[in-house]
């Protein structure tokens, strides 16, 4: 069986719903995500795609390697799905105070002409800064923003393919490492669970696995001496677990203290705050900040 989050149109709201309230800072960002998160989750169940096959031999090679399933430039993507939601996406935030709001402008100007749209999508599979670099200087726009929407746009399909892909990971013993089991990028949230379980959530595509409670999923350390957290009075559901030797953070929210529907993309954005706390503090993630 395929795991499957699945998350209606309705959860989202309601979550943001909770948010607005108890979040007040957020209440304009929450209006622009509100909208990505249902049209990803709604465009994420129309899709498409053929599931990636692994044979048994490769398989058997990647977990004793202890390699991911596939890495992120082999994730099958609908392209035509893909560009749809750029467009949406660039409509939507031209309709926000936030400082994406010009570049989504600009972008809006130059989809029929000047963009061209599967070359960013591949470098965002790829890992590639060129195409991003040049449309960037060529249309006068803000490169991160325009990764960011590129990537949005792609999230959908990255999603789907991780879950399909996750059938083969039933077959494998707990994979405990701190990357992503599906396609090898770090996490981007650790999640505290029942009964003292921990989970990591990647950063590209969302898969979520269990690992050990104590260990920092950048370094691999185990010493306790090492790995500290701190959280707020207020906000008793998030911690952020540092790590002294590398000088990592990851943000975590502790379930048990969260009476709300977590949706962990939103989790993600009303958290910079203590993105902002761990920077100051001297500590760095490996994953872009939300825009
Ligand atoms: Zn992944
Ligand atoms: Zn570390």
């Amino acid at each position: 069986m395929v795991e499957t989050t699945v998350f209606t149109s309705d959860d989202i709201k309601k979550a943001v719903k909770v948010l607005r309230e108890i979040r007040p800072a957020y209440v304009e960002m929450l209006e622009f995500y509100e909208q990505l998160f249902m049209t990803q989750e709604s465009s994420k169940n129309q899709i498409d795609i053929e599931p990636i096959r692994i044979s048994d031999q490769e398989l058997s090679i990647k977990i004793k390697e202890k390699f991911p399933l596939i890495n992120s430039a082999e994730f099958a993507i609908d392209i035509e799905a893909s560009k749809k939601l750029f467009v949406f996406i660039c409509e939507a935030a031209t309709k926000t105070k936030a400082a994406m709001s010009a570049t989504a402008g600009k972008l809006m100007s130059s989809i029929d002409a000047a963009l061209d749209l599967e070359t960013l999508f591949a470098g965002i599979l790829e890992g590639d800064d060129g195409p991003f670099e040049k449309t960037a200087k060529a249309l006068g726009i803000e490169k991160n923003v325009l990764a960011f929407f590129a990537y949005s746009s792609i999230k959908p399909s990255v999603m789907l393919c991780a879950e399909q892909l996750s059938v083969y990971l039933k077959q494998q013993d707990p994979w405990q490492q701190g990357y992503c089991p599906v396609c090898g990028t770090s996490p981007v949230l650790s999640m505290l669970e029942a009964e003292g379980a921990r989970s990591l959530i990647c950063s590209f595509c969302w898969h979520k696995w269990p690992v050990k409670r104590v260990f920092c999923p950048y370094c691999n350390t185990t010493d306790s001496n090492i790995l500290h957290y701190f959280f707020s009075e207020n906000e008793k559901e998030y911690r952020v677990y540092t790590c002294e030797n590398c000088k990592k953070y990851i943000k975590t929210i502790d379930t048990k203290n969260a009476e709300r529907l977590i949706y962990p993309p939103l989790e993600h954005v009303v958290t910079m705050h203590l993105d902002m706390k761990a920077n100051e503090m001297g500590f760095s993630s490996e994953y872009p900040a939300p825009q």
